[in-house]
């Protein structure tokens, strides 16, 4: 049983490119916030490599909102850097990823909360429906949670996003895992932890276009199963192995065949199929062993999982153009610390 007192809470938000919802997103999350005497807030934006003046506007909104503090990465590290960064960062008690178009309603983290205060550690936001998503996406969507909760351990629970409420234990967990290869929705998975699941309705982007194309949509499935599982390259033995034993049979067939028969010649067209057939799959094959191999490679030069050219505290927003200029790398160590 958690205790009722002032709660801390942390949200992080990855922004990338987006200057139309940042103070869209801080309104509602004021108004959701205004009256919780009970919850401290810090909103810890990740300024993921935005390019159209989204890191002024947070700094503006720094002004006026001392709860406001901004992580500028020095480039586009992706979602996953941004959310680990921010993880890292954020000082709360219980901390909430959340996006910053409002297709996460910030009104959910209050049910959330409740459900901590209950004794969960792990706080869900489950989609019930994804209207707001293209035909493709579900579709995609679909697909990914099948095969990769078939081959990977642990499952991802399928419709849950990063969106959810995780408690400081939870978060110790996941700054102390090495990796620089970072799939969130899996390493959330692997923590594990008491968790209880909030569904709501995913409604539309408030503003602005979404920043995953069906090509990187397609890249982040192939790393969520790579990271979290080896059967891709397991079944290769096994279809090696069945290959090998049905060429075998042919072959002893084929023998007898000449023993007893004579010898005939038989159409190129069946050997050409298998060659070009059995090429192929070496190909796949040796794609997929490339895949995990490259993996591995980018894994062992143990480079940061992204580099912050500035941290701006509350306060200290007059002074941080001039001290913007130091770069900090930030990798993993055991303790989990900056
Ligand atoms: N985002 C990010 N870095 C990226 C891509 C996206 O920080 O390289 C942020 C983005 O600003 C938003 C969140 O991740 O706050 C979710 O992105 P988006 O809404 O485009 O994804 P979708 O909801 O369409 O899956
Ligand atoms: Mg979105």
């Amino acid at each position: 049983m958690q205790s009722n007192s002032v709660l801390y809470l942390s949200l992080i938000v990855p922004v990338f490119n987006e200057v139309e919802t940042v103070d869209l997103f801080l309104d509602r999350v004021n108004r959701v916030f205004e009256c919780q005497v009970s919850v401290r807030l810090e909103v810890v934006f990740v300024n993921d490599g935005s390019t159209d003046g989204t890191l002024d506007r947070l700094l503006e909104c720094q002004k006026s909102d001392s709860r406001v503090r901004v992580v500028d990465l020095s480039r586009n590290f992706g979602k996953e850097a941004a959310l680990t960064a921010g993880l890292q960062v954020a000082t709360g008690q219980v901390v909430v990823p959340i996006d910053v178009d409002l297709q996460d309603p910030p009104e959910l983290i209050l049910e959330m909360i409740a459900k901590w205060r209950e004794g969960y550690e792990v706080v869900l936001g489950r989609r019930i429906n994804r209207d707001s998503d293209s035909w493709a996406k579900r579709v995609s969507a679909t697909w990914f949670y099948r095969i990769h909760n078939k081959i990977a351990d642990p499952e991802i629970p399928e419709n849950v996003g990063d969106f959810r409420l995780m408690d400081r234990t939870v978060i110790n967990a996941l700054n102390a895992l090495p990796e620089s290869r970072r799939f969130m929705k899996g390493l959330f998975a692997w923590v594990g932890f008491r968790t209880a699941y909030i569904d709501y309705s995913r409604p539309e982007r408030i503003a602005g276009t979404t920043k995953f194309n069906g090509w990187r949509l397609w890249n982040f499935a192939l790393e969520g199963m790579t990271s979290f599982s080896i059967d891709p390259l397991r079944i290769w033995t096994y279809f090696g192995a069945m290959v090998a034993f049905f060429s075998f049979i042919l072959g002893f067939y084929i023998a007898l065949k000449v023993l007893f028969l004579g010898v005939d010649v038989p159409g190129y067209a069946s050997i050409f199929v298998a060659i070009t057939f059995l090429g192929g799959l070496q190909l796949v094959g040796i794609g997929i062993v490339g895949e995990y191999l490259g993996r591995t490679y980018l894994e062992s030069k143990r480079r940061p999982v992204y580099l912050v050219r500035h941290v701006y505290e509350p306060g200290d927003a007059e002074d941080c153009f001039l001290s913007s200029k130091g770069m900090s790398a930030h990798r993993y160590s055991k303790s989990g610390s900056l």
